[in-house]
């Protein structure tokens, strides 16, 4: 454990100024969830935590910000409140704070200290940028080794989760349909439900350490809510629209207590801003979209589905017009832009003819708009980052540009080095380079060389400890076209 903290004056003063807030020390330890911090940008990042357990009423929370592990020199601090309404989550604005170094920032309430967590915001004039991007997170299909070893890599300005942070899945006992270790309580539907999810996966030891070793910018995807949904509609058809708001409002509010954001992500009831944007140094934008939350529903019906009419209607919106306009708004900035999104861009055409309706196979005419807007403001080789399909992939996107599919953390278990139907899917889409189908993340680097991904697999997630290997490492440059294989 850190040293007690030395509390400002007048944040004791500010404790003793609160009603019913006794300093006695509770019995055991809230900081069960560890810590967490997020969206570093300027002078500033959002550092989290959450008491649990706690009393039932609003906790103060003392935070600091040092410039070293052992807390001797104190950049920021100051105190936040832990509300029941808010699960007893806290989000703190910490600014001021110097860019382009390692920061440490710690907590302390009911008496105890939190552990320490590293964290760090990438300078104005960075030249070199390095992040990891992964996402889905099953906690039955494996064990979160990726996390622990993705915690080691010290060089690491940020990791980028792409969505399914959670699976609102029913627990199903060991040793059924892939499950190695169970979710606690049955389908997420509720606040509760939801907040309790939160808190099993939060309670895993290699989450919690990549989390306390790096900044996190997080999107979610369909499995926060519910598989496959799409703005309004549930994945369930029949399901009353009133109903469905009512899970997703709470599902997103669990969502939002759990992770390190600003306020402008917070969600009201089930609307929720969650496209946002980063500027990495002097080199690159990131684009964090939200391809789940303002989408028509998936046509043709759901899934793998051959191509009816209206998979090509000229309306089809997968961002929605007003994400659509911020996108192309932001696109007028110098150096290459990343998109940061979830679900498979690049036509993925099945050997028997099939696409994936939930991916933007599902929606060919907002892609084809969204990359004819991207063109007409020089953005000729945007790269696209994507997750959902829980294997590695890498694309050329036809007309310009790169996509970086990454794998998942545990999703779909073990796998393998390649789907046995892989031939038959790179020979039908030419445009894709790579396919591997074992876990683990992609780590990515900008730099004036250009933008590089390298995929990292574990050979195994059914039980702890396994080792990860670097399979492939690829480049390419937003001032011309291709990817290359290094
Ligand atoms: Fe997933
Ligand atoms: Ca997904």
């Amino acid at each position: 454990m850190p040293r007690p903290l030395a509390l400002a004056r007048r944040a004791v003063i500010a404790t003793l100024a609160l009603p019913a807030l006794h300093p006695a020390r509770a019995a055991e330890n809230p900081f069960s969830l560890g810590v967490a911090s997020g969206d570093p940008e300027g002078d500033s990042v959002i550092l989290w935590t959450r008491l649990l357990p706690a009393p039932a009423r609003p906790v103060p929370v003392a935070w600091q910000v040092a410039a070293d592990p052992a807390f001797r020199r104190i950049l920021a601090e100051g105190q936040g409140l832990a509300r029941p309404e808010s699960g007893h989550a806290v989000q703190i604005e910490a600014g001021g704070l110097p860019a382009g170094r390692p920061l440490w920032y710690r907590f302390r309430a009911l008496g105890h200290d939190s552990p320490a967590g590293r964290t760090r915001i990438p300078a104005a004039d960075a030249a070199r940028i390095a992040f990891v991007n992964t996402g889905c997170q099953h906690y039955e299909h494996g064990f979160f080794t990726a996390w622990r070893h993705i915690a080691a890599d010290e060089e690491l300005d940020f990791v980028l989760f792409n969505g399914d942070y959670i699976y609102e899945y029913a627990g199903r006992p060991v040793g059924t349909r892939g499950s190695v270790r169970r979710h606690e309580g049955g389908e997420c539907l509720t606040l509760e439900d939801y907040r309790a999810r939160y808190a099993q996966y939060r309670s895993d030891p290699d989450l919690q350490a990549a989390h306390a070793a790096h900044p996190f910018i997080v999107a979610f995807d369909d499995h926060e809510v519910e598989n496959n949904w799409a703005g309004p509609h549930s994945e369930t058809s029949g399901t009353a629209a009133a109903d469905f708001a009512a899970r997703k409002a709470a599902a997103l509010q669990a969502w939002s207590e759990h992770m390190p954001l600003r306020p402008a992500q917070r969600p009201a009831g089930a609307a929720i801003r969650a496209y946002r944007r980063f500027r990495l140094g002097r080199l690159a934008t990131l684009h964090v979209l939200d391809t789940r939350s303002h989408r028509d529903d998936q046509p043709c019906g759901d899934r793998l589905q051959h191509p009816c009419a209206e998979l090509f209607r000229p309306d089809a919106e997968m961002l929605g017009a007003e994400q659509e306009a911020w996108l192309l708004a932001g696109a007028a900035a110098p150096g290459l832009h990343i998109l940061a999104q979830q679900v498979f861009f690049c036509p993925r055409i099945f050997p028997d003819g099939r696409v994936s309706t939930d991916a933007w196979d599902g929606y060919p005419a907002a892609r084809e708009r969204l990359l004819s807007g991207l063109r007409a403001r020089g953005v000729l080789h945007p790269v696209v980052l994507s997750g959902d399909v829980h294997r590695a992939f890498v694309a050329e996107i036809p007309g310009g540009g790169a996509e970086f599919v990454c794998t998942s953390i545990s999703s779909e278990g073990d796998g393998r080095e390649a789907d046995p139907a892989a031939p038959a899917l790179l020979a039908r889409n030419p445009h894709i380079l790579f396919h591997h189908a074992r876990r683990g993340w992609t780590r990515h680097e900008v730099s004036d060389d250009g933008f590089t991904a390298e995929y990292w697999a574990l050979p195994f997630v059914s039980r702890p400890g396994a080792p990860a290997h670097r399979i492939a490492r690829f480049a390419t440059r937003p001032d011309r076209p291709g990817v290359a294989r290094l």
